[in-house]
C-alpha cells in the first residue's frame, strides 16, 4: 500500500506484522525495585524471529478495523435460503450470560443443577409441543448432527425388530446432508425424482417402497421452499412398508403455530436451534440439533435423557436401549438458554406470527420479482423463493448477479442450490425484515436484471466497490492461503 494517508475503514489492512518497529510494544511496567536477573538461556526462544512489535493501540485498531470485514445479519440483510438467517434478539444473548447459567460448570452435581436441568426439561416440552413429537433429545450439537441420531435410532428401531434393511430413500429435493447421514449410518441411498411439481408424490414413493428400504428422509417444507402436501399419505405408505420417516426439520421456521410433522406422521426429526430459534449458527459443532422422536423410539433416544422425577429432575443414564452418547455431557447448553428464552419471548401467538410472516416476506419477494426473474415451480412458496438465472440476458449468470449484489450492499442470496434448479437463486428474506427492506432489495435485484441488458460488463467485473474483487473461487476453496510464515520458515 503506498498511497498517502491512513487505511481508513474500507480499504485493505495491512497484516500486523507489517504493522511492527522493532523496540515498539504494547504495554509498561513500573520501575524495578527489585535486582535484574537473567532469564535461564533454554527458556528464551531463538528459532522463531519476526514476531509483531506493536503498541496497545495497533493491536485495538487493528483487529476492530478487521472485525468490520464480517458481513453478519447485525450490519445489514441477509437473505440467504436453507439458512434461515434472521435476527436474534438481543435478550437471548443477556440471558444466556446470567451468572448462574454461564458459569455452571457440567460436573455439577444434579441437585445443585436443578435449574439448569429444569430449563432444559422445559425446552424439550416446548419443542415436543411445538412439533407434536412424544420425546426430544436436546443432545446433539448441530443439525446434521441431530440426523445421525435420528439415523441412529431408526436404525436400531430395525435391528431391535431383527430386521436387516439396507436402503434409505431421499428425494432430489433434500439438503445433501440427507444423504451423507443415511450413508454414515451404513445405508445405500436410492435417489428420487421430485419431478416438475418440485413436490413428492404418494404414487412415487409406493413406486420405491419395499422391504428393503428402511426409511425415507423427506426435507419438510423442502429446499425448493414448497410444503410437501402428500406428506400424510406418503407416511401411510412407508408405514405399510415396514420402513420409517425421518424429517429434516430445518424449515421449521415457516410451520411454527400452523402444522405440526409429528402430526403428519413422521416418525423422527431434527430442529435447527440457530434457524428457526434464533441461536448463534455454530459452524456445523458448538450450536443445537434437537431430535424429536414419535413413542416407538423414545427408548433408543441417545442418553442421558432429562428427565423430570416428582418435583426432580435429573439426568437419566439407565437406557438400556439407547443408541448410546453423542455429545459431551449435555450438549451446548448456553444454546439452550437462547432458544428457550426466544420461546419464552415469543410466546405460542409469537411464534405463529414469526411463521406467518416469515412466508408472507417470502411471497412478497417472490411476487415483486417473478414479472422479471425466471420461477421454475409454480406451487406457492413458504418460508424461501427459488428463482433461476433463466431470464439474464448477455451471458449473465446466477454468479454475476450475485457478485452484483455485494455491489449494492447485500449479502448474496444462496446460489447454485438446490441442484435441481440449473442456476438456482434461493432467497429467504425471514421474519425479521421489515417491507421497506424487502423494498429495497427488489429494487437492487431488478436494477441488476436491468444492468444484465443494457451493461453487463457491471455484472460480469462485479464487485467492484469491495476491497478484493472477484476471487478464483476454486483456487480459493482449494488451495487457501490462511497463514503467514516469518522470514526464513
Ligand atoms: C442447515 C440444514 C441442515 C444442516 O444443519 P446444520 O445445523 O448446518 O448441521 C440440514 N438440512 C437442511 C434442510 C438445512 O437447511
Amino acid at each position: 500500500m503506498n498511497r498517502i494517508g491512513t487505511s481508513g475503514l474500507q480499504l485493505n489492512e495491512k497484516l500486523i506484522f507489517e504493522h511492527s518497529d522493532s523496540g515498539r510494544c504494547g504495554y509498561s511496567l513500573p520501575k524495578l525495585d527489585v535486582p535484574a536477573v537473567s532469564l535461564p538461556e533454554q527458556m528464551i526462544r531463538t528459532e522463531v524471529a519476526g514476531f509483531p512489535e506493536v503498541s496497545e493501540i495497533d493491536v485495538v485498531r487493528h483487529y476492530t478495523r478487521l472485525s468490520t470485514w464480517n458481513y453478519g445479519v447485525d450490519s445489514g440483510f441477509y437473505p440467504l435460503g436453507s439458512c434461515t438467517m434472521k435476527y436474534n434478539p438481543k435478550v437471548n444473548e443477556a440471558a444466556a450470560r446470567i451468572a448462574g447459567l454461564a458459569d455452571c460448570h457440567p460436573y455439577t452435581p444434579g441437585h445443585l443443577s436443578q435449574g439448569a436441568l429444569e430449563l432444559m426439561f422445559h425446552l424439550q416440552t416446548a419443542l415436543a409441543e411445538i412439533s407434536g413429537f412424544a420425546a426430544v433429545t436436546l443432545q446433539p450439537a448441530a443439525g446434521a448432527h441431530g440426523e445421525l441420531a435420528g439415523m441412529l435410532m431408526v436404525r436400531a428401531w430395525h435391528e431391535a425388530k431383527g430386521s436387516r434393511r439396507s436402503k434409505v430413500l431421499i428425494p432430489d429435493t433434500a439438503h445433501g446432508t440427507n444423504p451423507a447421514t443415511a450413508a454414515l449410518c451404513g445405508y445405500d441411498v436410492v435417489p428420487i425424482e421430485s419431478g416438475g411439481s418440485g413436490v413428492l408424490t404418494a404414487e412415487t414413493v409406493a413406486q420405491f417402497m419395499n422391504d428393503d428400504v428402511a426409511a425415507l428422509m423427506v426435507t419438510n417444507p423442502n429446499t425448493l421452499g414448497l410444503f410437501e402436501s402428500d406428506i400424510k399419505k406418503i407416511c401411510e405408505i412407508v408405514h405399510a412398508g415396514g420402513g420409517l420417516v425421518y424429517c429434516d426439520g430445518a424449515n421449521l421456521n415457516a410451520l411454527m403455530g400452523i402444522a405440526r410433522p409429528g402430526d403428519m406422521g413422521i416418525d423422527v426429526m431434527h430442529f435447527n436451534l440457530h434457524k428457526t430459534f434464533s441461536t448463534p449458527h455454530g459452524g456445523g459443532g458448538p450450536g443445537s440439533g434437537p431430535v424429536g422422536v414419535a413413542k416407538k423410539l423414545i427408548p433408543y433416544l441417545p442418553k442421558p435423557v432429562v428427565v423430570q422425577n416428582k418435583t426432580e429432575y435429573k439426568l437419566d443414564f439407565d437406557r438400556p436401549e439407547s443408541i448410546g452418547r453423542l455429545r459431551s455431557f449435555y450438549g451446548n447448553f448456553g444454546i439452550m438458554v437462547r432458544a428457550w428464552a426466544y420461546i419464552l419471548s415469543m410466546g405460542s401467538d409469537g411464534l405463529k406470527f414469526a411463521s406467518q410472516m416469515a412466508v408472507l416476506n417470502a411471497n412478497y419477494i417472490r411476487a415483486r420479482l417473478a414479472a422479471v426473474y425466471h420461477l421454475p415451480h409454480q406451487h406457492r412458496s413458504l418460508h424461501e423463493v427459488v428463482f433461476s438465472d433463466a431470464n439474464l440476458p448477455n451471458d449473465c449468470h446466477t454468479l454475476d448477479l450475485a457478485k452484483r449484489l455485494i455491489d449494492y450492499g447485500y449479502h448474496p442470496p444462496t446460489i447454485y442450490f438446490p441442484l435441481v434448479v440449473k442456476g438456482a437463486i434461493m432467497i429467504e428474506p425471514t421474519e425479521t425484515e421489515s417491507k421497506e427492506i424487502l423494498d429495497e432489495f427488489c429494487d437492487a435485484m431488478l436494477a441488476i436484471a436491468k444492468e444484465a441488458a443494457e451493461n453487463p460488463d457491471l455484472l460480469h467485473a462485479a464487485p467492484t466497490l469491495t476491497r478484493v474483487g472477484r476471487l478464483d473461487e476454486t483456487a480459493a476453496a482449494r488451495q487457501p492461503c490462511l497463514s503467514w510464515l516469518p522470514e526464513g520458515l
